[in-house]
């Protein structure tokens, strides 16, 4: 039997019909998981269970009862070590659980582990984890994505129908682009943040990554909610799963001109036979106008407010406040050796860019200003969607890149074209909260590249019922796979 690879509702199946038992089912995934350990996309592992106690988990009207998931390792866990990928924080042991844990817990799933990310969710190559890099899983010389590489590993491996992810430019949903599979960010505060660890918290969105469209509506169901402990939280209601064919046929698709113009080959035509679809079911595509100068903007804005809230949100980590501490003569001389010891270079080139942006001195011409520039981007986005409901955008223009090309390139090191920001067009949703998701589309040299779809804040629904029929048109097949 294939116990691999299965989603929420076909594991669901196997436990009701008593096929496979919770314990056996668990036992399967253990195993499975531990082989691939030197893979390094778990940060900690849970320590086995008594698999015969496992079936009291199953509860045949709770979907999601006796399901194994995994967990990014920056959400808090009781019971597991969080170390937000960093060496600072290897030995925190938080004394509760993050909302989102707690609800999935009270779910009855089955937390296995804590996944590897990029350290304190900074980067988005899977290659800056204190634990070491995490590769593809269908090529090892190319990288997963980041930030949440070692979540969006297992969902593709099969390991798991659905693993916890963050996202504070598009760390869900372009590693879902690389590796295959849905990776969903709600709108901002529809999932409590409580109980996370941040990265830049005006931007930083929770989510997960799911095997299809329909599990990620069945978790979605399970945790959303308004938080008094996340002061950013809203009462988003969530009501997905049962409705997600109700797509309106009048809903309007479109697409950015000034982005659809650069994407190419392979990729550009299985675009157009994508909008010829959705036109022949009767539904509109539009071609909207977005000023190229605000998108030429996107990745000095995003990293000018990221790297400013990180660097002031992390001041704590400090060996004294937390963290590991190095001892020093004195407690500045403690705070320096330990910070020093504790971040990895990637981390400290951002707080050093973030720091220079809080200087008073700069404050206005930098920051200020980058915030206004936002501002602007956020209203562009709501003239798009005067004109259209979803928003359809690249992920990524091609397949995963290779390990090599990526080295030192980071966010800050990239050349600056007229392209480049096409790198980091998911951070529209982070700058104006709303949700996005990102689905398999086409593959490429057999790697495969994913399509994000968008919709205005709190359009939750509507994007999940849009995913779910565009999924539909990528199952009938004929979009230039090989
Ligand atoms: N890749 C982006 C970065 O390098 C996004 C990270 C994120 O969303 N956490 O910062």
């Amino acid at each position: 039997m294939q116990l691999l690879g299965l989603t929420i509702t076909e594991i669901h199946k196997l436990y009701q019909s008593k096929t496979i038992s919770v314990g056996d089912y668990i036992k399967a995934v253990y195993q499975a998981m531990q082989k691939d350990f030197a893979s390094n996309f778990l940060v900690t592992i849970c320590e086995e269970p008594d698999y015969s106690k496992l079936e009291q988990y199953f509860d045949k009207d709770n979907i999601l009862s006796g399901i194994p998931y995994l967990a990014k390792d920056n959400f808090w866990t009781m019971d597991l070590r969080t170390t937000a990928g960093s060496k600072i924080l290897s030995n925190f042991q938080p004394t509760e659980d993050s909302t989102v844990i707690k609800k999935l817990r009270d779910k009855s799933t089955v937390l296995l582990g804590k996944t590897t990310l990029d350290e304190l969710g900074m980067g988005g190559t899977g290659l800056f984890g204190f634990n070491g890099k995490v590769a593809n899983p269908f090529d090892t010389t190319r990288i997963a994505g980041g930030s949440s590489s070692g979540s969006a590993y297992a969902v593709a491996k099969g390991y798991v129908p659905f693993a916890t992810g963050s996202d504070t430019g598009d760390s869900i949903r372009k590693p879902a682009s690389f590796v295959g599979v849905v990776g969903f960010k709600p709108t901002y505060g529809s999932l409590s943040r409580y109980g996370v660890i941040p990265y830049a918290p005006s931007l930083d969105h929770l989510g997960y990554f799911t095997r299809n469209v329909e599990d990620m509506a069945l978790v979605c169901d399970a945790t959303y909610g308004f938080d008094k402990k996340d002061f950013t939280s809203i009462a988003n209601p969530a009501d997905f799963a049962s409705h997600l064919n109700d797509l309106h046929k009048n809903a309007k698709f479109g697409y950015i001109k000034d982005v659809q113009k650069y994407i190419d080959g392979k990729l550009a035509k299985a675009y157009e036979k994508l909008y010829q679809k959705i036109k022949a079911d009767g539904h509109e595509v539009i071609e909207i106008d977005f000023s190229k100068k605000l998108l030429d903007a996107l990745p000095a804005v995003y990293m000018m407010i990221s790297f400013s809230e990180a660097v002031s949100t992390h001041s704590n980590l400090d060996g004294i406040n937390f963290g590991e501490r190095v001892e020093g003569k004195d407690y500045i001389e403690t705070i320096k050796k330990s910070r020093a010891s504790g971040f990895g270079m990637n981390v400290k080139k951002r707080f050093v860019i973030g720091s220079y942006q809080l200087r008073k001195e700069n404050q206005e011409l930098l920051l200020a200003k980058s915030k206004k520039v936002r501002t602007l981007i956020i209203k562009e986005l709501q003239k798009a969607y005067e004109l259209v409901d979803i928003l359809i955008l690249p992920p990524a223009l091609d397949i995963a890149p290779k390990i090599s090309e990526v080295v030192g390139v980071d966010v800050e090191d990239r050349q600056d074209d007229e392209k480049v920001f096409l790198q980091d067009l998911l951070i529209l949703a982070n700058f104006n909260g709303m949700p996005s998701i990102t689905i398999p589309f086409i593959k490429k040299e057999e790697m495969p590249i994913g399509i994000n779809l968008n919709a205005k804040p709190t359009a939750d629904l509507l994007v999940l019922q849009a995913a779910k029929y565009v999924e539909g048109l990528v199952q009938q097949g004929g979009f230039a796979n090989d």
